[in-house]
């Protein structure tokens, strides 16, 4: 089993009930199991020329699953998830009404012609560091070092949404059922 960062973005369309909607079919597929998921943050598009006001802006969150599928298998299934929800590739970071990332798969390192792990840009964007901090709060990029030290240096320009995470997770990333302490696995 290895555990797997999903980042989800949406600019088009009802954006909360599409990113809704998208962590409950990943957390869905088989193989999949839900770990952990963030609440929505809402940010600027970002576009090849950088920062662009006159774009619809973009919605984003992140969860956290234990897989048993291999990354580029789980890739596939994202895609699957993404063309469901009418994503069309046109331009590259174009508007979109779903994009679904692999943003960590353990501390793996892939590079291949579809797949880069950890995403190569996700240590640089409050996008995703800000909602994957929120999911879990000690969270590692790894190659990186912490994500809340990470977003501390990019600065985090996002606005939260005011709406429950994006699925009731059966527990926190970081707190397996049998904490090193044993406080969780303690008869209470
Ligand atoms: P972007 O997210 O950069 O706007 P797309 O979602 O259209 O662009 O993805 C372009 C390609 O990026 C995909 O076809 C996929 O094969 C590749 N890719 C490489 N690494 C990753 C990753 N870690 N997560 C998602 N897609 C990736
Ligand atoms: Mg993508």
């Amino acid at each position: 089993m290895s555990r797997a960062v999903v980042a989800l973005g949406a600019n088009l369309g009802d954006r909360g009930s599409t990113l809704r909607a998208a962590a409950e079919a990943i957390a869905a597929l088989p193989g999949v199991r839900p770990v952990a998921s963030s609440r929505e943050v809402e940010s600027v598009a970002v576009t090849l020329d950088g920062p662009d006001t006159s774009k619809p802006r973009y919605r984003n969150a992140v969860v956290v699953v234990d897989t048993e599928l291999e990354p580029q298998e789980l890739l596939d299934a994202l895609h699957g998830i993404e063309d469901d929800h009418g994503r069309t590739r046109e331009v590259r970071w174009g508007d979109r009404t779903l994009d679904l990332d692999l943003v960590a798969y353990d501390d793996r390192s892939i590079d291949t012609a579809t797949l880069t792990v950890p995403h190569p840009r996700a240590g640089e964007r409050a996008f995703v560091l800000a909602p994957w901090l929120d999911a879990d709060p000690d969270a590692e990029l790894p190659g990186a070092g912490p994500v809340a030290d990470l977003l501390a240096a990019v600065g985090d320009d996002t606005e939260r949404v005011d709406e429950p995470r994006l699925f009731d997770e059966p527990a926190r990333a970081s707190r397996p059922a049998t904490a090193p302490e044993g406080r969780l696995g303690a008869a209470s």
